[in-house]
């Protein structure tokens, strides 16, 4: 039994466990049997549906999701009274305002609606555990509270004074489940919540283990929540006009000098300026750091900047100290010329921006220029990131003394720990093969050309692919299924280049349309819709006829042209080829869900052979003995 086989690695001595294990196997029960023997535990994924997933399955863990997802009571009252108005959609019809959330909830910019002043609000101190570690295990406010809360609300000036008050008092959705996951003993979360969570160490204490579930998805989750990205359209929203100079690439630190001299702009406009003049202080204590100093090439000063470089701890003690500058120091009140909506973006960016200025200050060399758009000659948008991401993963791994990391592909277990920052030969690697019947999910290598990024632009060898798609369609042209294409390009080409009545059973994601609108489109329909896309490599479950073939059209190498991707390759080449075989298998797994379920999976790049050859010692046996004929 795996379980077992977790529970010997535990006690045994081992505080990380990995669980390689292919969809369908069943993970999330053994991790809740784990659990809930061990008491306490946070959980973290990937996305919402999974969250609510795990919830339904098991409804003593509670979900927190993030304050997008709920409306603001407060708000909803003034739409009944019909005296909203948005600050930025400047509309006050709310059926066109995308700012009637908790996000954007007065008790976010308004000095009167902070902490208890918003009536709808509760906190972790109203709330009481009954049958606490049992499956029965249920958090309620406590009935006092409740009335109290109720008493109070009646009295409450905003609120009296409306045409129509509501008869019973509620909670503020968003506080309330988030109170009840941060008081009840299993609770999940996605990454981004749990990362944002991490500096309140006060509200989110530790527990007995921490699952990472699809935690293979670690590393990019934090690059994501870490990195910065700055861009005209976003930024011209506070300073107009905004421009960004270009200091090329290889240039951070005067990238570095650009966003500090952002971050005083931005303080100024939030009314705090003083707070600019105490972080250049600690920035100078901390960093060694003025303005100007990091831009020496001269060794010796690099080498005293270095010795000042703090360690990972460290580092998030100024990441809770940030917040609760940004908590306590940044009063709404001060922000002139802003309404509130604006103001709530006006202060998060800057929050992140001396969030991503501390991380640079702190190792220069972590950080890297990833992306720089332009239009003309005139910057539009800058991307920077961190290279290395371990320091980032320690108070993640501190959450708890267990950690229990799952994932159906993990596949590298050494490249995996060293890019997360932990001691290989100290973590226990568990890996389970697939008992989904081979003859149900096999894989057919097509061998139409090598699509390397010199062939894709030979229109001769595009028009193969799209050829070789609109017949595979026409073979399954009762079957619902997906393309897995390379670029945004070649699903355009695909598109225009086959049949016509192929093409129109293609549903395809775009950027700008959310994921969630096309996936419901093809779940709801009965017609044969094929799914074409790529970006959808992961998180997406087509079970049974929502999916009976798919189509690989390339290798999934990142793209070498990512200058943060490029910079990962060059220091582990490794790491390379991990992420392609990641992002390989994750793709082969999302049409084949539970032993009875079946899908054909087609691939078209003639590297498909050189790539298995190559990587077959982390690609599992399970996926590797569904290729169909032998490699050449
Ligand atoms: S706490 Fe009050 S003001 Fe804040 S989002 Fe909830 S209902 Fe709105």
């Amino acid at each position: 039994m795996v379980s077992d086989e977790i529970c010997n690695a535990f006690n045994s001595g081992y505080r990380h466990i990995i669980l390689e294990a292919p969809a369908g196997f069943g993970k999330s029960p053994v991790a809740i049997a784990l659990a809930l023997s061990l008491g306490s535990s946070y959980i973290c994924t990937s996305t919402k549906d999974l969250q609510t997933q795990y919830s339904k399955d098991f409804p003593y863990v509670n979900v927190a999701k993030g304050k997008n997802n709920f409306p603001c009571l407060v708000k909803q009252d003034f739409i009944r009274n019909g005296t909203y108005r948005c600050g930025i959609c400047v509309s006050d019809n709310p059926d066109e305002c995308f700012h009637t959330t908790v996000q954007y909830g007065p008790c976010i910019t308004d000095e009167s609606f902070r902490g208890s002043g918003c009536k709808y609000r509760t906190f972790a101190k109203d709330y009481e555990i009954t049958d606490k570690g049992t499956k029965k295990e249920h958090t309620n406010i406590f009935s006092e509270r409740k009335q109290f809360y109720q008493n109070e609300y009646h009295q409450w000036l905003p609120i009296k004074n409306l045409k129509e008050q509501r008869k019973e008092w509620m909670p503020c959705e968003y506080f309330d489940q988030l109170n009840v996951a941060l008081t009840s003993s299993h609770s999940i979360f996605n990454y981004s919540i749990f990362l944002a969570l991490l500096p309140y160490k006060k509200s989110f204490h530790e527990r007995d283990l921490l699952v990472l579930d699809e935690g293979h998805l670690l590393e990019t989750e934090i690059v994501k929540f870490r990195g910065l990205a700055i861009s005209k359209r976003r930024w011209r929203k506070y300073i107009d006009p905004f421009e960004i100079t270009d200091y090329g690439y290889d240039n951070i630190e005067r990238w570095v000098e650009f966003l500090i001299d952002l971050e005083a702009k931005m303080l100024g406009l939030i009314g705090n300026s003083s707070l600019a003049e105490s972080l250049m202080v600690e920035r100078n204590a901390r960093f060694n750091y003025c303005k100007g100093k990091v831009t020496s090439n001269d060794k010796e000063e690099e080498m005293e900047i270095r010795k000042k470089i703090v360690s990972a701890s460290e580092l998030f003690d100024s990441d809770e100290e940030i917040a609760r500058k940004y908590d306590t120091e940044s009063t709404p009140n001060n922000i002139t010329n802003f309404s509130r909506e604006l103001s709530v973006d006006l202060i998060r960016d800057t929050e992140r921006l001396t969030r991503t200025i501390n991380s640079i200050l702190a190792n220069p060399k972590n950080w890297i220029v990833s992306e720089i758009k332009k239009e003309g000659y005139k910057v539009t948008r800058v991307e920077i990131k961190p290279l290395n991401i371990a320091p980032y993963c320690k108070p993640v791994f501190e959450k708890a003394p267990k950690t229990l990391i799952m994932s159906a592909t993990i596949l590298n277990h050494r490249t995996f720990c060293r890019s997360v920052g932990l001691n290989p030969d100290e973590v226990k690697y568990i890996q389970m093969q697939s008992d989904f019947p081979l003859e149900n999910r096999s894989i057919y290598p097509l061998d139409v050309a090598y699509l390397n990024y010199g062939n894709l632009q030979s229109s001769e060898v595009i028009s193969r692919i799209a050829k070789t798609v609109d017949n595979l369609m026409s073979v399954h042209k009762n079957d619902k299924g997906i393309i897995h294409t390379s670029s945004y390009e070649q699903l355009k080409f695909i598109k225009e280049n086959i049949s016509q009545e192929n093409a129109r059973r293609l549903l395809v994601t775009d950027p700008e349309i959310q994921r969630d609108e096309v996936l419901f489109q093809h779940k709801a329909t009965p017609k044969p819709t094929v799914l074409i896309s790529p970006s959808l490599h992961t998180g997406l479950d087509l079970k049974d006829n929502l999916s009976r073939f798919q189509i690989i059209t390339k290798v999934p190498y990142p793209n070498k042209g990512d200058r943060w991707i490029n910079a990962k390759r060059k220091e582990d080449e490794d790491w390379y080829y991990w992420q392609t075989a990641l992002k390989l298998i994750q793709a082969y797994g999302r049409s084949i869900r539970s032993k009875e379920d079946w899908a054909k999976t087609y691939v078209l790049d003639s590297a498909f052979s050189y790539f298995v050859k190559r990587n077959l010692s982390i690609l599992p046996k399970w996926f590797t003995n569904a290729i169909k004929g032998r490699l050449k």
